[in-house]
């Protein structure tokens, strides 16, 4: 233990640490850290990030200053840290201070974490008083994003503010050299949430370990459960059973797009799929996302190990790990693959209240097993995959959002509310910008509703008010009509510069950039519709440099579920009039003599047969006429 050094030659150091900060056991490590040195004084969270105070000899001091960010805890991520010297004060010993909830909030809210291999070992340890509960957690694992209400990131600010922790728990908490010290959603099986199984309309049928037992059953036995976890509602059922996974299909509407898995364990994943390195550490990653995995050959004929009905026709599987300990448990117990898609009916919002699941996935599912940790806000699974020796994020929600993506200009409070499908809103403050979680495409009322929940709950969080809405330029897009009736100064954006702009953002490059934004389609500057553009992007705007050569789409919307009627705007284009006469080429075949003539018609008149650029037309295009 080093000597204190008489009052005369202390100093007094104050550290405002801003970043991922919060949650990821930051105040515990100082504390450890400052107590480790002798150096008294405090540390606390504080909206902005974490606040550190101590007093030493100004060696000591240049020492822990080092040491705090070199030994910083495995999940934080420090962006900035401002320290300055002050005139001691005397603390008398390290204390960690309750937080300050005053002042702008800038912390960064973190993504719920997978669970971590420590609380991996105790929920399958026999011995160790979280065996088989599913709500275990540490500061190094467990729910972040789904359960934060406001700023600071404490307890009484988070959906566990219900359950008060048994003495055992509160004891952890307490300790400073426990890795559940400060641990926010720090529960057990006396004192937390619980689960328990519920028939198709909401009638309890047991709880706790027998609940998931009666839920592995219902599974092995072809049936449909829905499953309350981290930030809504999944439907499970046995993926090797082509009945069940059909069964499923068929009630949620959902004819042939692929279905996620979630996997027993790594080795199965292996033997179904190439894994390559990057591919094995994607998944087995805090954010565990469903990485899209090439099926190993041998398991595509036959459908191997997994039911054909999955992903028909599909060389691609979209795969998962269990993420929390509730799905390490189901899965471990089950010991099967199982099919996990959202809770919800096709093109709805993940479900993420067990009432309100009951009445809209009640005809979808046969069992649900809930429990009674309120999810704050929906997270559906990220989607990624590996292109190209790099992780891409196709679908950014749980383990991603809400972190922001940094730019260099400083911004003014916004709020920008994206596309029409895939939809995604931001917040800009200063230099960060945080992105939503994915909503989805807003064609329906209650992706609608979901999208203005999320616009208003991202500024609240950070005690944002957006001073102008950024929109696409599409009129009657649902979320341009949203930034409309917000009366708030617009800044409408063409919708391919937009795309072109996110990629520089993510890839932080500046102007002057050549982009190329290949697209489906998209409201053009000129009335025609874009997606096949080539834009120079200087430091005010953008030109169009080139762009794919234009051809009409006979019928306009039409033509975007009709490939044939693409393939004959782009026939017509090469050829002219005479291409309804051309019965050698398919797409032209497959009209009727009537239904020619009035494309003829259209296309020469140009009624209701928009000229495109797009690349995504042309593909469907070429696809139709290759049959
Ligand atoms: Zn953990
Ligand atoms: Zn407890």
């Amino acid at each position: 233990m080093t000597s204190r050094s008489s009052i005369s030659q202390r100093e007094r150091l104050r550290v405002a640490i801003h970043g991922a900060v919060q949650g990821v056991g930051f105040r515990p490590f100082v504390y450890r850290l400052a107590t480790d040195m002798d150096l008294p004084g405090w540390v606390s969270n504080s909206p902005q990030g974490v606040l550190v105070e101590v007093e030493g000899s100004p060696e000591t001091l240049r020492t822990f200053l080092l040491r705090l960010q070199k030994e910083r805890p495995p999940r934080a991520s420090i962006q900035s840290l401002e320290a300055s010297f002050l005139a001691p004060v005397g603390f008398g010993r390290f204390e960690i201070r309750p937080s300050d909830g005053t002042g702008e909030r800038t912390t960064l809210i973190l993504p719920d974490i997978g669970t971590c291999a420590d609380c991996l070992r105790d929920i399958f340890d026999p011995a160790d008083r979280r065996y088989l509960y599913p709500f275990t957690n540490c500061t190094n694992c467990g729910p972040r994003f789904s359960i934060i209400q406001a700023l600071p990131y404490d307890r009484p600010n988070t959906t566990m503010a219900r359950f008060a922790m048994c003495e055992a728990c509160a004891a952890e908490y307490e300790n400073p050299g426990d890795r559940r010290f400060h641990a926010q959603p720090n529960a057990c099986p006396v004192c937390g949430p619980h689960v328990e199984l519920w028939d198709r309309v909401g009638g309890p049928l047991s709880t706790h370990g027998r609940a998931m037992g009666d839920a592995v059953e219902a599974i092995h036995a072809g049936q449909i459960l829905a499953v309350k976890g981290l930030g809504g509602f999944h439907l499970i059922a046995d993926a090797r059973n082509d009945e069940a996974v059909r069964l499923l299909r068929t009630r949620k509407h959902r004819e042939e797009k692929p279905l996620a898995i979630m996997a027993p364990c790594l080795d199965w994943i292996k033997v179904t799929c190439e894994v390559s390195p990057l591919e094995e550490r994607l998944l087995s990653s805090p954010e565990s996302p469903i990485v899209l995995l090439r099926r190993r050959r041998e398991t595509t004929d036959d459908g191997g190990s997994v039911a054909a009905s999955v992903a028909p026709g599909n060389p691609n599987l979209g795969v998962m790990l269990p993420y929390t300990p509730l799905h390490h448990i189901l899965l471990r117990e089950l010991a099967i693959p199982v099919v996990a898609t959202s809770g919800n009916l096709s093109d709805e919002p993940i479900c993420t209240d067990e009432r309100e699941a009951v009445s809209r996935l009640g005809g979808l599912a046969d069992f649900f097993l809930v429990h009674d940790r309120p999810i704050a806000r929906h997270l559906d699974d990220s989607v990624a995959r590996v292109l190209l020796g790099r992780e891409q994020v196709l679908r950014r929600a749980r383990g991603y959002a809400p972190l922001p993506v940094r730019v260099d200009r400083p911004l003014p409070p916004l709020l920008a509310v994206g596309g029409h499908l895939k939809n995604a809103v931001a917040v800009a403050n200063r230099t960060e910008v945080f992105i939503s979680q994915h909503i989805g495409d807003l064609e329906t009322a209650q992706a609608f509703d979901a999208f203005r929940r999320v616009c208003a709950d991202l500024a609240r969080l950070y005690g944002l008010e957006p001073g102008a809405v950024a929109c696409d330029a599409p009129p009657d897009y649902l979320s341009t009509r949203h930034a409309v009736s917000t009366g708030l100064p617009l800044i409408r954006v063409q919708h391919h510069y937009t795309h072109v702009l996110a990629c520089m953002a993510e890839n932080e490059l500046s102007a002057p950039v050549l982009g190329v934004s290949w697209d489906g389609t998209g409201y053009g500057l000129d009335g025609t519709v874009w997606g096949g553009e080539f834009l120079r992007i200087g430091d005010a705007g953008f030109d169009r440099v080139a762009y794919l050569r234009p051809f009409p789409l006979p019928g306009g919307e039409q033509a975007i579920k009709e490939p044939r009627r693409t393939a004959v705007g782009l026939l017509y284009e090469l050829l002219g009039d005479d291409v309804v006469t051309r019965d050698d080429l398919a797409p032209v075949r497959s009209f009727s003599p009537r239904e020619r003539a009035l494309l003829a018609r259209s296309l020469a008149r140009r009624i209701n047969a928009p000229v495109t650029s797009s690349a995504g037309r042309l593909f469907d295009a070429v696809a139709a006429l290759l049959g």
